[in-house]
């Protein structure tokens, strides 16, 4: 058996958040249409995590160059938002535009608003290298300031509530909005072919935002959030979120420690923490594209490198995973584990912590405690033994502090199931 590494064009997420009272408008949110550009697509996987939709509608699409996004690149097949206005079939993007316009155009979408990331700071006026009006960073696009015949065609107006918004909670001087206006139909043959535009071509309001490239990460996705709070608002879209919008408690949900990420029923690793690599992992024989992942982030995403496959987060790499390719069970089992002298009943697939120890009752499966040899009797099944953290062997452990391993459940030649051993501090 082996693992097919092809190239695959990872298609993007969809995701609807609904409201009460769905009677105002509905708006879609776009980010990560360049890979390289994170303070949008991590803004939007925060947003679909902690805010709630209490008057309208919002769809969000936080991923939209996923397999750029992974590889921390700005487009791999060219820039993504050129691709609007005419298109190759041959392109390798077609039919991920294709479904895009099809969901711009859609019925009930009454607004787009599109996050990039620009570099420096636009001003009007020429000031310096970094503040200028060629620069892009920080400010509200648009490219007319009327839409006629548009449900919400108010463009200049909307931008200029949004630039209101945002500098009411700017961090800098340096940092305040500016209103962009790139006059698309008449002057500028770039953007025309992007996809706000698309979006005013088609009689949709289409508004872009742009937070600087010279910021932090979560300073940029601080103004992301600040300017998409503008725009609900502005339109009537109400919501509520569960913190205090600050970049501190922004970096701190980015660094989320308890974020976990399930690869396949079987497996949840934690996204924070773990080591560069780790060797000798079961993975199913499927195609990358195929390894069904989910987590409470939004953009995770596995890529082929040489023999070896990485986990990302966003543009960041989790760990590289050294396959041990098996076929894997269909659904996760339960098995009796008992922690800390209590036995409790544990899914396959999931992760567990310890005080001071953890022992496996015996099963029908076959058990692999990574880092475990009992003396003289390698090979055996490890269940029913008592194991404690000075049992095991710390270069075996999955994260960086040394106190997570991994079990494995094996039911004859096939991979039941891992559970990850956390032994707290
Ligand atoms: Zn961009």
């Amino acid at each position: 058996m082996c693992l097919l590494l092809s190239a695959n064009i990872l298609d993007f997420d969809l995701v609807k958040m609904p409201s009460q009272k769905e009677d105002s408008p509905r708006v879609l949110l776009i980010g990560g249409i360049q890979g390289d550009e994170p303070g949008g697509f991590n803004a939007l996987n925060l947003f679909l995590q902690h805010y709630k939709i209490l008057k309208g509608e919002v769809w969000v699409i936080p991923n939209l160059n996923r397999h750029s996004i992974l590889r921390n690149h700005r487009g791999i097949y060219g820039d993504m938002n050129r691709k609007f206005k005419t298109l190759s079939k041959n392109d390798p993007e077609y039919s991920i535009i294709e479904r895009l316009k099809s969901i711009v155009l859609h019925d009930k979408i009454d607004f787009i608003f599109h996050l990039h990331d620009g570099s420096g700071f636009y001003r009007e006026t020429y000031i310096s290298k970094e503040l200028n009006p060629s620069r892009w960073g920080n400010c509200s696009i648009i490219d007319q300031e009327k839409l006629k015949g548009a449900k919400y065609g108010n463009l200049l107006e909307y931008s200029q509530s949004i630039v209101k918004y945002v500098n009411a909670s700017a961090l800098k001087d340096l940092h305040l909005y500016h209103i962009r206006n790139t006059h698309t139909a008449k002057e500028d043959k770039e953007m025309e072919k992007s996809l706000t535009f698309f979006a005013v071509r088609n009689q949709k309001g289409a508004l872009a935002n742009e937070a600087s490239k010279n910021l932090p990460l979560n300073e940029r996705v601080y103004y992301h959030l600040l300017a998409v709070e503008g725009i609900l608002k502005t339109l009537g879209v109400e919501f509520k979120r569960d913190f205090k919008l600050t970049p501190r408690k922004i970096l701190e949900f980015i660094n989320d420690s308890e974020a976990v990420v399930q690869i396949t029923p079987l497996i949840t690793l934690p996204v924070m923490g773990l080591k560069k690599s780790i060797a000798f992992f079961p993975l199913p024989s499927k195609e990358i594209a195929q390894i069904p992942l989910s987590s409470t982030h939004y953009i995770m995403g596995l890529l082929p490198k040489n023999q070896d496959i990485v986990l990302k987060y966003g543009n960041k790499i989790v760990t590289q995973l050294s396959p041990f390719v098996i076929e894997f069970e269909k659904s996760a089992q339960k098995v009796q584990i008992q922690v800390d002298h209590r036995v409790e009943e544990v899914r396959l697939g999931s992760i567990i912590k310890v005080k001071k120890s953890f022992k496996v009752l015996p099963s029908n499966l076959r058990v692999n405690v990574i880092g475990f040899t009992p003396k003289g009797r390698a090979g055996v099944s490890e269940a029913n033994y008592e194991i404690s953290l000075a049992n095991l062997i710390k270069k075996y452990s999955i994260d960086t502090k040394e106190r997570q391993y991994r079990i494995e459940f094996y039911n004859g030649r096939k991979f039941a199931g891992m559970i990850i051993v956390e032994f707290e501090k």
